[in-house]
């Protein structure tokens, strides 16, 4: 029903609302034009992948004088990056991402609540933009209990 996922995005966008205040990566994939995402943080604000040059494929052409330096750039995570996986009460699960200094300190469950509305808000905004239509009346009213890391052999992420 549509009406439902309405007002089930509506709750989500308040979670949100109250999540801003709290992160500092609440805004956590940054985008430039035509090279879509380029960088993606943690919800604290440090960065776990950026768009970079891949040194391997930079290619050097000198013609009538000029130097033309052509790179090709890739998503690259880095030591920080990590990823969890939050538990919510109906026994539903999410991956997110997370920098390796949050998951030492760990998670209280009203930051899983506020990274979770981070997650939620980024899907209200790719919805918005004609990206795929999410199941707010699903996933508006998770609600974490537990969270764990994932081990690097088990990420299903590139
Ligand atoms: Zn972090």
């Amino acid at each position: 029903m549509p009406d439902l996922d309405r007002e089930a995005r509506d709750r989500a966008l308040k979670k949100a609302d109250k999540a801003k205040k709290k992160l500092r990566g609440f805004n956590y994939m940054e985008e430039k034009g035509r090279f879509g995402v380029c960088s993606v943080k943690c919800k604290c604000g440090q960065i776990l992948c950026e768009l970079q040059p891949v040194p391997e494929m930079q290619e050097i052409q000198r013609t009538k004088g000029q130097t033309i330096i052509r790179e090709r750039i890739a998503m690259f995570t880095n030591s920080a990056y990590n990823e969890i996986e939050i538990t919510f009460a109906d026994g539903s699960k999410h991956i997110t991402m997370a920098c390796g200094s949050c998951i030492q300190k760990g998670f209280e469950l009203e930051d899983l609540d506020n990274i979770y509305a981070a997650d939620m808000a980024r899907w209200a905004d790719e919805e918005k933009r004609g990206m795929g239509k999410v199941h707010w009346a699903m996933n508006a009213d998770r609600e974490a209990v537990s969270w764990r890391r994932i081990p690097s052999e088990e990420r299903f992420r590139d």
